[in-house]
């Protein structure tokens, strides 16, 4: 087969499928009544967003611009999830209008629903409040936010969640039918969302709240060798969930994103030139850092050499090879390759799991955005083309003599 030009990715359809498949079979047998919700930000590739949605994904959206995404992908305002701090009061009306699920983050967003809720007093509007809460002492060294807080929805310890029930309980024609409970989480371990369960229970034992749904959020892992997988939380989050709820009343949403991606997805890099300075060896690779880990934090990456040509175990072996990326910023260097054989150009090192975050995170540093192929059976399918300076400069304005 021709080697396809890198840098590129590669989704699998087989083992997305297989993960999308484990997702809802899981949630099928423990709380039949379910609802997925992709978090776009995660991963918002138009071929990808097609294919859950085919699936029977909602679109979980956190801007005006994803939300103007999903519609323009096909989503109806009532198939979106509407969350976090940063909406537009135009969107967030449509989906409010169209019977969506939006789930309140701010003071803010409770004067609109006022208002709205005032201009259409025949309808009743159905809306989720975020609470936000001590995940941390539930689970010690596990959140990402840790002690301090973290500063999504409104806060339960405080008395701002309870604050936000007790206005919204006074406009007639609002129900509060849902809670938002999404934490990121370091650990991403089943006890974290045994917690959100449990914390679901006491908001709505505290508040007497009659829920048409509870959003656990997203925050899963998905194919990590020795970690949990879908089957592993859904048992003890439905366990927690039934002291309180049933299915016939109560929904479960899930907003995964990560760990339906991650598995199946992998970056094709290519080795274009090696030098030694002072004793270093630089390997210089097209793909870069900036594609992978855009926020600089990975410490270490999954990947495997697929080698040009002769047996590896014929060349040398290096101590220490350095592997960067193309761009001219010296922090532009993915690992460290140890006593491992020499690489040569024409090598290529394909990173794994790289579904989420990074695609979408990928700044248009230097070089546009890569391509994008599908595997399905034993072809590769582009479903985005390497991005050209035709595509970056689009709505862009020159300077031009003027008369
Ligand atoms: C980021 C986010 C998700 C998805 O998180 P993953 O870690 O990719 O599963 C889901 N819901 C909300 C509100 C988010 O902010």
């Amino acid at each position: 087969m021709e080697l396809l030009q890198t840098p590129y990715f590669v989704i699998d359809e087989a083992i997305l499928s297989k993960y999308y498949q484990m997702l809802t079979d899981s949630l099928q047998q423990n709380w039949s009544n379910y609802l997925v919700g992709y978090s776009f930000k995660t991963n918002s590739l138009p071929w990808l967003v097609s294919f859950v949605k085919k699936n029977g994904a909602y679109a979980e959206v956190v801007s005006e611009d994803e939300y103007l995404l999903a519609r323009r992908l096909g989503y109806e305002n009532r198939e979106i999830i509407y969350n976090g701090p940063y909406k537009s009061e135009s969107s967030f009306r449509e989906v409010l209008l169209a019977g969506g699920y939006v789930n309140l983050d701010s003071r803010m967003e409770i004067s609109w629903l006022y208002r709205l809720a005032s201009e259409y007093p025949e309808q009743t509007f159905a809306v989720g409040i975020r609470a936000n809460f001590d995940l941390e002492k539930m689970c010690p060294g596990e959140t990402t936010m840790g002690e301090v807080s973290g500063r999504f929805g409104f806060c339960y310890e405080t008395g701002k969640f309870a604050e936000a029930l007790q206005l919204l309980r006074q406009i007639p024609n609002v129900s509060v039918s849902g809670l938002h409970l999404h934490s990121s989480s370091k650990s991403r371990s089943v006890s974290i969302f045994r917690s959100i369960a449990q914390m679901a229970c006491k908001l709505q034992q505290e508040f007497q709240l009659s829920l048409s749904y509870v959003d656990l959020g997203g925050g899963y892992c998905g194919g990590m060798e020795g970690r949990p997988e879908y089957p592993d939380y859904f048992p003890a989050v439905a366990k927690e969930l039934s002291r309180c709820f049933v299915p016939g009343q109560t929904r479960l949403i899930v907003e995964p994103g990560i760990s339906l991606i991650s598995k199946c997805t992998t970056f094709v890099t290519s080795v274009f030139d090696t030098r030694d300075i002072k004793g270093t060896r630089y390997v210089m690779t097209d793909g870069s850092r900036f594609n992978i880990d855009a926020t600089m934090i990975k410490t270490s990456h999954l990947f495997h050499v697929d080698y040009a040509k002769e047996n590896p175990d014929d060349r040398p072996l290096i101590p220490q090879q350095i592997i960067s990326g193309y761009t001219c910023m010296e922090c532009d260097r993915m690992f460290t390759h140890e006593n491992s054989p020499e690489l040569v150009p024409g090598d290529r090192i394909v990173y794994e799991n790289v579904g989420g975050y990074t695609m979408s995170l990928n700044p248009l540093f230097i070089q546009y955005f890569p391509a994008v192929y599908i595997r399905r059976g034993d072809r590769l399918i582009r479903v985005r083309r390497k991005w050209t300076p035709e595509d970056y400069i689009q709505g862009a304005v020159l300077e031009t003599a003027s008369e």
